[in-house]
């Protein structure tokens, strides 16, 4: 197998796609805590979280045990829209770079949406429908899994209501028509339609808004509204479930031509992109079955793995959402106004956390500066414009390419490109015109955040 020739991109035909999620949970000895009730301090239940969320998704929430879910047929052929995702060899970057490495990367923004987070929004939105729901309600930061989202609804059709970081609705106005053309109702939050909207703009007026701030909102909208129920586009166990998709791919393609990755590298914002291509690999891993180096990569503006603390914390700003043990900065950490929008959130997935806990992955921060330039040299070298959160994984691969021209070494990089930037423009605008900062949170900010986490 392994001399078989390999091609520049690596698709899968149809028969070897995958037919099956893989959960990580089954494979880890540690397994992620629990989400917890703030109220009673107990783990929630499958029928309080069926209070917020659809039942087929609060069963694979809960779920450590299984370890491969079938796919539904209707999800199956919803993937033949965009499905398989194609691994590229970056010749052309690792030529640029003249290094010895050979650098791989999985594109999942070969969709309208632009980004990974049609994995998971196609999933969350057939188990509403299937549930016979009239709509959700989510959060948008960057605007990607809002834009996602409404795609995933159009096609079952069902209500999709995104309340959307204001500082992106007002930088990516495009983003929001392309929600309303797939039917979406868009807010900017915090907005004064919600109770918590209208505390928080009290509090902190002038304020441009965060992930947490808005997932504050639409779970207001969610429970009190019949025949509703939210989506959650990144950090919880089901979504990490659904973006397996990602990792089960690439192993199949890598499997198929005998490549084995030494580091494999993705963005961190809530953790789904990195969790679901790095899936399968640290299931190896956690079996020992195979090593490999795996790293998550985050701004250095908002460093929950890099610079947080392990605890149990809410997921949102207005604290109405359970509890979860994750790394965090505090959910009331409200990010400088960084390009990456889908990075911008305080904590990290819990499956993810309990990894880097156990010292299964490294993490690393990146200023944003930085982040530009490895996204320039992408785009001009393998043609790709890639969004701002991607290039956060771009940036580390670079670092990684170089060393290995210092050291001489042959090692197979695989990073994620989640997506692409066409949205992003004002960020590449304010990166040409030197007006972009590189903001770094002291340990004095970060310490008083942290002094605010819940107790238990
Ligand atoms: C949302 C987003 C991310 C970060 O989210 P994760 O849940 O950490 O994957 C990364 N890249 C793109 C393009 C995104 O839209």
């Amino acid at each position: 197998m392994a001399n078989k020739e390999i091609p520049y991109k690596i698709y899968l035909n149809e028969s070897e796609m995958p037919k099956y999620w893989y959960n990580l949970r089954a494979d880890m000895k540690n397994k992620p805590a629990p989400l917890l009730n703030p109220g009673t301090g107990k783990p929630m239940t499958a029928e309080e979280l069926g209070g917020v969320f659809c039942e087929d998704l609060v069963k694979q929430e809960l779920d450590n045990d299984t370890r491969e879910y079938p796919v539904p047929q209707e999800i199956l052929d919803f993937y033949k829209m965009y499905r398989p995702s194609p691994l590229v060899r970056a010749y052309c970057l690792e030529k640029k770079l003249n290094t010895p490495a050979k650098i791989y990367y999985k594109f999942e923004g070969n969709n309208t949406s632009g980004s990974h987070k049609l994995n998971s929004a196609i999933a969350q939105a057939y188990y509403a429908k299937k549930q016979g729901l009239k709509g959700v309600t989510t959060e948008t930061g960057a605007g990607q899994w809002g834009t996602a989202l409404s795609m995933a609804c159009a096609y079952f059709d069902l209500d999709c209501k995104v309340f959307m970081v204001k500082v992106s609705y007002e930088q990516k106005p495009f983003r929001r028509e392309v929600m309303r053309v797939y039917g979406a109702d868009v807010t900017p939050s915090p907005s004064m339609t919600t109770q918590i909207g209208q505390k928080i703009l009290a509090e902190h007026p002038g304020t441009t808004g965060s992930l947490g701030c808005a997932i504050s909102e639409a779970v207001e909208v969610a429970v009190g509204t019949e025949g509703y129920r939210y989506v959650l586009g990144s950090v919880l166990n089901q979504v990490l479930l659904h973006q397996s998709v990602i990792g089960v791919e690439t192993k199949i393609a890598m499997d198929k031509y005998g490549i084995k990755p030494d580091v494999i590298i993705g963005c961190a914002g809530g953790g789904s992109n990195l969790g679901g291509l790095i899936a399968p690999f640290m299931g190896e891993k956690l079996r020992g079955e195979a090593d490999y180096r795996i790293v998550a990569v985050e701004p250095a503006s908002c460093p929950s793995l890099t610079r947080g603390v392990y605890a149990y914390d809410f997921a949102d700003t207005g604290m109405v959402c359970p509890l979860a043990k994750m790394y965090t900065l505090g959910s009331d950490f409200i990010p400088a106004p960084n390009h990456a929008g889908g990075l911008r959130y305080h904590g990290m997935s819990p499956i993810l956390s309990q990894l880097y806990d156990d010292g299964m992955m490294e993490a690393v921060s990146v200023p944003q500066t930085r982040v530009f330039d490895a996204a320039e040299t992408f785009a001009r070298t393998e043609g790709i414009l890639p969004a701002p959160e991607s290039s956060h994984a771009i940036c580390a691969a670079i670092d990684e390419a170089i060393k290995c021209k210092e050291t001489g070494e042959e090692k197979t990089i695989l990073f994620g490109l989640t997506g692409t930037g066409y949205f992003d423009l004002v960020a590449y605008q304010k990166y040409h015109d030197g007006q972009m900062d590189d903001y770094v949170p002291t340990d004095e900010e970060l310490k008083q955040f942290r002094a605010r986490l819940p107790k238990v």
